[in-house]
């Protein structure tokens, strides 16, 4: 039987809303997992593969740019 590469299961995603962000930068200070990156756009956005839902980029944005977004079951 194959393997299949089981990916971990959250419950809730953080985004950014690059309407809001003034790219102060907090956000990827705080980061230790890559999750925080600047897109094509030049906007800081988060990769969901890497970021671990630690929380700390949206407790570190002064501008309430990150939001806690729950997945439907
Ligand atoms: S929740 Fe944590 S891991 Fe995810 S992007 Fe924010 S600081 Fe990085
Ligand atoms: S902490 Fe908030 S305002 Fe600062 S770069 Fe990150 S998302 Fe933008």
């Amino acid at each position: 039987m194959a393997e299949e590469k089981k990916k971990k299961a959250y419950k809730f995603n953080f985004i950014l809303d690059a309407t809001k962000c003034m790219a102060c930068a907090a956000c990827e200070l705080e980061c230790k997992f890559g999750g925080i990156y600047i897109d094509d756009n030049v906007n800081y956005a988060i990769n969901l593969d890497n970021c671990t839902r630690c929380g700390k980029c949206f407790r570190a944005c002064p501008a309430g740019a990150i939001s806690k977004v729950n997945i439907a079951a």
